[in-house]
């Protein structure tokens, strides 16, 4: 499985600068769509066929439109995006709303023409698309939210989306005999604890505990840490020295 962390700094020579949030796997699966419609080329983009949402904060929904813009064509089968019933609903209500952006779903959807088409994914239930397992499993954030557990047969990876310190996704991770990697978030450093407590975020403090739950040698990759926060999160990272521990690095390809 190729997996990598789309860069989403417009002319920053750093690639790892997070602002917003989108992962492709295998080049044709996208779980979230902070930069995807702002990533590479129409062409390129048209290579996923599906894109998995783990909830409608902006910065993981925030280029969709644009995305969806970019890669339709009328005489192919559309773009599958999926999420909870919550995030489907909010698409259509705060996003397509003829407001924010026209509506793609259902006004300028003329018939077998359609622009997009949603499929609703429940906790547990796993669907498969390209030869991908992708697994919901709900974690604690503000909203509804899905980490993802993805797994191509040989491999599986957890996309752990964004949480506070969380209990059913180590449970799931438990029982997974061929996990490779846990992408988990640490939005904040340790003296911001009371706005990832406000904001159902991680610091590095917390982060430790969550790592203590993971299964023994599992690689674990930090991303979503705040670009602002960046030097400090980091160096509070390392200070764990947990050696499983690396930070993403956006741009580049993760192979498991
Ligand atoms: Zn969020
Ligand atoms: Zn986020």
């Amino acid at each position: 499985m190729k997996v990598s962390m789309l860069a989403s700094a417009s002319g920053s020579t750093d690639d790892s600068l997070q602002y917003v949030s989108t992962f492709i796997v295998d080049q044709v699966v996208a779980i979230d769509a902070g930069c995807l419609g702002a990533w590479k080329t129409p062409e390129d983009q048209s290579q996923i066929e599906h894109v998995f949402l783990t909830h409608t904060h902006a910065d993981h929904v925030a280029t969709l439109p644009i995305f969806v813009e970019n890669v339709y064509d009328p005489a192919t089968r559309p773009v599958v995006v999926h999420g909870s019933g919550a995030v489907l609903d909010s698409l259509k209500r705060d996003i397509f709303n003829d407001r924010v952006w026209p509506d793609f779903i259902e006004r300028l959807a003329p018939e077998g023409r359609p622009f997009l088409e949603l499929h609703e994914v429940r906790q547990d239930e796993a669907v498969e698309v390209a030869g991908l397992n992708i697994t919901p499993v709900p974690v604690d954030h503000l909203v509804p939210t899905f980490a993802y557990v993805v797994d191509d047969g040989h491999a599986s990876v957890i996309f752990g989306a964004d949480t506070a310190p969380t209990q059913r996704l180590w449970e799931v991770a438990a029982d997974l005999t061929n996990l490779k990697a846990v992408f988990l978030e640490c939005a904040f450093p340790n003296d911001m604890q009371w706005l990832a407590d406000l904001s159902g975020h991680m610091t590095p403090r917390q982060f430790a505990l969550e790592a203590a739950k993971a299964p023994l040698d599992v690689p674990l990759v930090a991303v979503h840490i705040k670009p602002r926060y960046r030097r400090q999160t980091i160096a509070e990272l390392s200070a764990l020295d947990l050696p499983r521990l690396t930070i993403a690095k956006g741009g580049g390809i993760h192979e498991f």
